[in-house]
């Protein structure tokens, strides 16, 4: 087989199916985009969907990936089966109602067993097809595949509920009998079964039928090809690796972690071995939820993110590891990763961050819960009982942050269970108790059905009115319930018009106030998004009773909403000035607007230069400074395209389209609410600029007084500077700087010449030391630090009044060693000739060396013995 590394693998996989037509789509954000029904990026296919439900068609129908996933239900297998990672990447061909059946097997063949490409023995691969899928099994015999290594298997269709689905095909890998961990003739032992021999290595979904809600299936009008083929799999049949770990992939991780270790080293004992992979697996699943935006909390991807922090730590610990030490292998992480993932080197410093500070919060609470935890299942086996508590779990979990798991792991050892009902009923108890977060849309997922059915309709009237005297509210909706009244706790409130913007398009929701009408606060509004039937649904704190059908006043946060307004039209603004400087290639990729502060993603292969920053900011505040007017304009969706509005990729837009326009210059579909002169934004100021993904940067901008607040703290440190130096004028900076350096240099100059007169002085004082050895006068001296030029001048003064018969010197310069000697005709004449004496004593710096009788060098390798080379010339001369 080939030797091949995991980037060239990946990239061949790419190649392929780029030669065959394909458009190569860049791996997405593990955090999925408008997807409440997934926690994680998990498959290729995940970032597909809408072109698999027929939402968008995409412009070529031949779609290639190399999609980052996470799958947290494969927790538990880490580290115990050698197929299995949290985080792994997925290769994919799609066909979106392209080429179905026979040219995706035939490809996948191709691909696997070319000698032009993959290469395999077609002798180890077997595939697997659904049993009434006859025409999958044509289509493998037809690429000569033999029947012996065609299984039919019950389980060979893909199927997760209403939507597409169909047969697939699994490709398998046979490692051989010798990997196996179950007998040859166990009944498990084929491809599709439980066993280590027949790897499963890439599923090819053949997406032919629609299930119905009513549980038909029906034939879908376009038929598509979905595959996914695990890259560290394939990785570990290429390098011969007895499990995903032992690769290209991972070795780095693990070689660094046992550095760290207290004298652990991978493959001595199995059960260090699980520590290394866990902790492998673990920081480069973490390195990527966070480089992707994803940070450790306490619920959704938060919580699974700090649940792999804590369990890499507790492995960390059985390998003796102390203090914090996975943020140290996020670095390794972004090397192996950075040829196509660059995001983790380019945020390096803020992944790092956030993982120590996880580490250290985890570390600080750690023994205290250790010790609680000892406790509780000690007094749980006093009580005879089998079962640790509910409130014990969720003590351990709110006070000391072990997640519900570790518990569970930790009493499974001891032979315990515990008590999960009792947990979820303490933690939703918990959540009643602190529901004050912003945006708390997972609510949204689970109201689906009384929400759909609420059709009564609401009006946004927030362009132009920040409050509404009279509005009616129409539907009060309480832990998923339609309910008349409702008098304290959360709410969802709907009423027939609003002037809160729910979030959209980027831009944050409105806050802000409903009151009564006597004008007494009732409820203040924490979020606001559209319901399923497109009303502004709003989440409310009920401070007095609300009731159905009864007029309210409703009034946003204006100041909240006037700095929303300057940051969004500044979106606008920055978006068409990325564009006039980067060229019209670039396109949005995402964007923020909140009030402190807006973000703009967009899609560029290079970090910009300084000075394109300066002229992205320059033209934006040159924009406004103009004064313009800000239009907007409602027309159907053609009109708005031939004005040549920009919209975004991967939008949806109705019949009726609103467009933002700030005179020539900018013109967007956007549903935001804007400023009416740009010169509302005062000043506009970037403050940082980023990688995000692959191709994907980040601009994170401030305006007005958040752009003077940033000015003036970096005008502090000037201030400051100006301070320190005594400079009287803040412009003489600068030049009052460069003086220093100069100066600086100056006197470094002088510093070395003195050290040079210094030396030469130390040298002239050597050659007063005259000592007295038989019948010679000897110099013999150890000459601080130097090199052999030094010595040799040092001989040179020696020659020239001879104040002895002979000079030894030596000097050690770094880890090498210099002796030298000179003899005058006396010296000679006593058989002490120059070159004869170094031979003699060189041997003690690990060195050789010669010369003329007058005069001799030698160089060595070990300053440690210059004084037994110095000691032993002084008897040889003496014996002399
Ligand atoms: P398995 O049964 O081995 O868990 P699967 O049936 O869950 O695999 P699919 O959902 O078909 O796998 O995913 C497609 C491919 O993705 C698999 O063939 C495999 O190569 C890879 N894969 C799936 N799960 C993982 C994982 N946890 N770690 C690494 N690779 C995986
Ligand atoms: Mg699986």
């Amino acid at each position: 087989m080939k030797q091949m590394t995991s980037a060239q693998i990946r990239q061949m996989f790419l190649d392929f199916f780029a030669d065959k037509g394909h458009t190569i789509e860049p791996s997405s954000s593990l955090v999925p985009k408008d997807d409440p029904t997934l926690l994680w990026i998990n498959s290729g296919v995940a970032t597909m969907k809408k072109y698999f439900d027929g939402e968008k068609i995409p412009k070529n129908p031949r779609l290639v990936s190399a999609q980052k996933s996470i799958r947290t239900n494969d927790i538990e297998n880490v580290g115990h089966t050698a197929r299995h990672q949290t985080f792994f990447e997925m290769l994919g061909n799609f066909s979106v109602g392209d080429y179905f059946k026979p040219q995706a097997v035939a490809w996948a063949w191709e691909l696997l067993t070319s000698p032009k490409w993959f290469d395999f023995d077609p002798q180890k691969l077997y595939v697997t097809v659904y049993p009434k899928d006859q025409a999958a099994y044509d289509c493998w015999l037809e690429q000569g595949v033999s029947p012996e290594h065609i299984y039919k298997v019950e389980d060979n269709f893909w199927d997760i509920g209403v939507g597409p689905c169909g047969p697939d095909s699994e490709i398998f890998y046979d490692r051989g009998q010798e990997n196996n961990d179950v007998a040859e003739n166990d009944p498990e032992n084929y491809p599709g079964g439980e066993n280590a021999r027949y790897l499963e290595i890439w599923n090819i979904v053949f997406s032919e039928l629609n299930h119905l809600p009513d549980g038909q299936y029906v034939d879908q009008p376009h038929k598509n090809i979905d595959t996914g083929m695990g890259l560290e799999r394939m990785v570990s049949v290429i390098q011969n690796a007895p499990t995903n770990f032992e690769t290209d992939l991972f070795l780095p991780i693990i070689h660094a972690t046992e550095q760290v270790s207290a004298n652990k080293k991978y493959g001595v004992n199995p059960e260090d071995d699980i520590a290394f992979k866990i902790i492998a697996d673990h920081v480069r699943a973490v390195s990527f939820a966070i480089g992707d935006g994803a940070l450790p909390s306490n619920e959704g991807r938060g919580y699974v993110l700090r649940r792999l922090i804590r369990r890499a730590v507790l492995n960390g610990h059985k390998l003796g590891i102390k203090g914090s030490f996975l943020r140290d292998l996020v670095p390794v992480v972004g090397q192996i990763m950075q040829s196509y993932y660059p995001e983790i080197v380019d945020q390096q410093e803020f992944i790092q961050t956030t993982i120590e500070n996880e580490e250290t919060r985890f570390a600080a609470t750690l023994n205290d819960g250790l010790s609680l935890l000892k406790e509780t299942i000690a007094k749980t086996k006093a009580t005879g009982s089998q079962q640790i508590s509910g409130e014990a779990a969720f003590k351990l979990f709110d006070t000391y942050g072990f997640p519900y798991e570790l518990t569970e792991e930790s009493a499974q050892e001891q032979g315990l269970s515990v008590d999960r009902t009792g947990f979820d009923n303490q933690m939703e108890q918990q959540k009643q108790r602190a529901r004050n977060a912003r945006g708390n849309k997972q609510s949204m997922g689970n109201q689906d059905q009384v929400l759909m059915s609420l059709k009564t309709p609401s009006i946004f009237v927030g362009y132009d009115q920040n409050v509404v005297e009279q509005a009616q509210l129409n539907a009060i909706i309480v832990r998923d319930q339609e309910v008349s009244q409702v008098t304290e706790g959360q709410a969802q409130l709907i009423f027939d018009q609003t002037p809160f913007y729910a979030e959209m398009g980027g831009q944050v929701a409105d806050i802000g106030e409903i009151r009564d009408q006597a004008g007494n606060a009732v409820a203040e509004v924490v979020d606001v998004q559209h319901a399923p039937n497109g009303q502004n649904l709003h989440l409310v704190n009920v401070k007095a009773p609300l009731v159905k059908n009864e007029r309210y006043q409703l009034a946003i946060d204006e100041t909240f909403r006037m700095k929303v307004r300057r940051n969004h039209t500044a979106t606008h603004l920055l978006d068409q000035a990325l564009r006039n400087v980067l060229g019209g290639q670039t396109r949005q990729a995402g964007s923020l607007v909140e009030p402190d502060y807006l973000r703009f993603d967009f899609t560029s292969s290079q970090r910009l230069t300084e000075a394109q920053l300066q002229q992205i900011e320059q033209i934006v505040n040159e924009k406004i400074w103009q004064e313009i007017p800000v239009e907007t304009i409602e027309t159907d969706l053609e009109s708005a395209k031939k004005l040549g509005a920009i919209s975004l990729f991967d939008d949806k837009y109705g019949e009726q389209v609103r467009v933002v326009k700030v005179a020539d210059f900018s013109m967007e579909f956007c549903g935001g609410t804007h400023v009416k002169n740009t010169s509302e934004i005062g000043i506009f100021k970037i403050v940082s600029e980023t990688a995000i993904g692959s191709g994907v940067r980040r601009v994170t901008a401030v305006t007005s007084q958040e752009a003077y607040r940033v000015d003036q703290e970096q005008l502090s440190y000037l201030k400051q500077m100006q301070q320190d130096l005594k400079t009287p004028q803040l412009k003489a900076l600068p030049s009052k700087v460069a003086q220093l350096t100069a100066q600086l240099k100056t006197t470094q100059q002088q510093l070395q010449s003195l050290q040079v007169k210094l030396a030469q002085q130390e040298a002239g004082d050597l050659l007063t030391n005259v000592q007295q050895l038989g019948s010679l006068k000897a110099i013999i001296a150890l000459v601080p630090d130097t090199g052999m030029n030094e010595l040799r001048q040092i001989a040179d003064n020696w020659k020239q009044n001879q104040p002895s018969d002979i000079l030894v010197l030596g000097t050690k310069n770094q880890d090498k060693a210099n002796l030298l000697v000179s003899a005058n005709s006396v010296a000679i004449d006593h058989n002490l000739a120059a070159g004869d004496l170094i031979k003699q004593i060189a041997p003690q710096i690990d060195g050789g060396g010669g010369g003329r009788a007058q005069m001799a060098q030698a160089g060595g390798k070990n300053p440690s013995g210059l004084d037994a080379a110095l000691q032993l010339a002084k008897d040889l001369i003496t014996k002399a």
